[in-house]
């Protein structure tokens, strides 16, 4: 079936640096698309799903590197997947949760390459006040924005069509999927997305 597919491009993807801030990321160089979510949204699996790559978003689990900005090259693009900082993790203390919402905020806010933004969201509880907040930065910056409803297999088909709709409501100009890692829903239509925005930055609405 077509939404199980995974995108041969995408699946060449490889890790390439990592930086603490904006300060100290790599040069601009090429279309960056960043994923970025509440922890344990299932961002990371979301990033394994896409590539079909188990040790692929290993490299942001990795402590110490989980509130990094992770650079992933998907060879023959020129472009990049960037893993931005999880946010809203209960057991961080206050100081370094603002640190790093300061660090994702700046990305979002500066970085010129970034022409596209997933957001991954629980189709359970999507669109929390920081979700929120992301978006708006994008809105900003005329960054498109793919919404994945992830975890979407825990729902009946009714219920996640359901949550779907409700997101799309209040987001009438983002592309909204429902995404399971488990089942692979979506997978053909987000990785399209993805691609579309490395291979030809003149599809998104900064052209
Ligand atoms: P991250 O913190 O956003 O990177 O989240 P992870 O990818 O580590 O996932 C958090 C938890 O949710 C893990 O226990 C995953 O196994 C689970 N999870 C992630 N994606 C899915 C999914 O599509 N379906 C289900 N049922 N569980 C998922």
């Amino acid at each position: 079936m077509r939404d199980f597919q995974l995108n041969p491009v995408l699946a060449r993807a490889t890790f390439t640096t990592s930086a603490p801030n904006l300060a100290q990321c790599p040069p601009e160089c090429g279309p960056e698309v960043g994923f970025c979510g509440r922890s344990n949204a299932g961002k990371s699996s979301a990033l394994n799903t896409l590539t079909g790559q188990k040790s692929l978003a290993r490299v942001s689990k990795t402590p110490g590197r989980t509130q990094l900005i992770n650079f992933f090259e998907v060879p023959n693009t020129g472009g990049f997947l960037v893993d931005l900082p999880g946010y809203g993790f209960a057991k961080v203390p206050e100081a370094m949760k603002r640190q790093w919402q300061q660090n994702l905020g700046e990305f979002l806010a500066e970085r010129r390459t970034l022409i596209g933004l997933v957001l991954l969201m629980d189709v359970r509880h999507p669109m929390t006040e920081l979700d929120k907040q992301l978006l708006t930065f994008a809105d900003h910056r005329g960054i498109d924005s793919l919404l994945l409803l992830t975890k979407s297999d825990k729902l009946s088909r009714n219920q996640a069509a359901k949550a779907r709709l409700g997101v799309e409501k209040l987001r009438p100009h983002s592309v909204v999927l429902n995404f399971s890692s488990l089942d692979r829903q979506g997978l053909s239509e987000a990785s399209e997305w993805i691609h579309d925005r490395l291979v030809d930055p003149s599809t998104t609405s900064q052209a």
